[in-house]
């Protein structure tokens, strides 16, 4: 692990830009909600960006064309938030314990690994952070992650 004092907006856009081919064959603009742009935390930036990049590879996965992603982030005292929202079919109420499972796919062969996720969480957990699936009322998942600010 590489950890330092980096800018998050940046790392964010970065990812956005990476994965613009994706987006654009989904004929999805996403949205990229932040208001403090100079907001800053101590972390691994690679490994950020490997957890912001599986999220929204699933994101544009699940989406039907043309539906909003978006990415928000905001902060509270020593912690900030990462909210990625899609308008996909959310996530069965019985898998939801499995996702973060290495090799748990809902996906066809050779479409998934099912560790994405997995990933995601291991890189999550070693900042000493939570992540969390909730299914919004209006159909669709948020991926919330927290993580602190200073590590
Ligand atoms: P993979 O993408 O290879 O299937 P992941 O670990 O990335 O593996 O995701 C595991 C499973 O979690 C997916 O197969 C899917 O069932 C579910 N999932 C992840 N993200 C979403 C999402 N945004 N909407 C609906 N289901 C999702
Ligand atoms: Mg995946």
């Amino acid at each position: 692990q590489n950890m330092s004092l980096i800018k998050i907006e940046p790392v964010i856009r970065q990812v956005l830009s990476l994965l613009g081919p994706n987006f654009k064959k989904a004929g999805i603009d996403p949205k990229f909600i932040m208001e403090d742009k100079n907001l800053k935390a101590r972390l691994d930036n690679i490994q950020l960006s490997q957890v912001l990049f599986n999220i929204l590879i699933n994101a544009i996965y699940a989406s039907p064309k043309n539906s909003t992603i978006e990415i928000k982030v905001t902060s509270l005292e020593d912690h900030f938030f990462i909210e990625i929202s899609d308008e996909g079919p959310g996530i069965p109420e019985g898998l939801r314990s499995r996702i973060f499972e290495p090799f748990f796919t809902t996906k066809p062969l050779g479409e998934g690994s099912g560790l994405g996720l997995s990933v995601v969480h291991g890189i999550i957990k070693s900042h000493k952070g939570n992540i969390k699936a909730i299914n919004r009322e209006s159909g669709g998942t948020i991926f919330q992650i927290q993580l602190p600010l200073t590590n």
